[in-house]
């Protein structure tokens, strides 16, 4: 990840080199970059049966692979109003409530680069479905039973940790 940038974002010198395993810095006009963790949010949504909600990926990377709902949090946002947004923007559905669960880091090829993440997961609650639409980049949605989900349909490494922590911890309490 530390090879993303080869020139100094700041001034453009190619003196640009690393001072650390996670930074680079510039010869020419010292500005050091740091190769932290982008933040991003994942949701749990389950209905009055106990269904799991699941959306297919429209866009790459893991184009028509199964997913959670979710997306990046932006600068200044908090990781619950992300989450509100995001939902809204691709289920049409208000967020009642939220419960956050646990994290797991992920590394997401995006424009041909490796991208650094942090993705928190959250169950919650939406009272109302009926607005229920796919868009944005999520192709279609669907609710699944619990006891038929599988764990590699879906496309991205944290999201298949979580799944499967969430079907463990669901199936545990029964
Ligand atoms: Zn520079």
């Amino acid at each position: 990840m530390v090879h993303t940038f080869r020139f100094c974002p700041k001034c453009g010198s190619s003196r640009f080199t690393a001072s650390g395993p996670r930074s680079k810095k510039c010869e020419q006009c010292g500005f050091e970059f740091y190769f932290n963790s982008s933040a991003a949010v994942a949701a749990f949504i389950r209905n009055s049966q106990g269904d799991l909600l699941v959306c297919v990926r429209a866009r790459h990377p893991q184009k028509g692979a199964l997913d959670l709902p979710g997306g990046f949090v932006d600068a200044a946002e908090t990781a619950e109003d992300a989450l509100k947004r995001e939902i809204m923007e691709e289920l049409h559905l208000e967020v009642e409530k939220m419960n956050y669960l646990f994290s797991i880091p992920n590394v997401y090829q995006y424009s041909d680069a490796d991208v650094a993440t942090l993705d928190m997961f959250y169950e919650c609650r939406v009272k109302d479905f009926s607005p229920l639409c796919a868009s944005d980049d999520v192709a279609c949605v669907s609710f699944m039973p619990m006891e038929e989900i599988k764990v590699e349909d879906f496309g991205l490494q944290s999201i298949k940790k979580a799944v499967s922590r969430f079907l463990q911890k669901n199936v545990d309490s029964k």
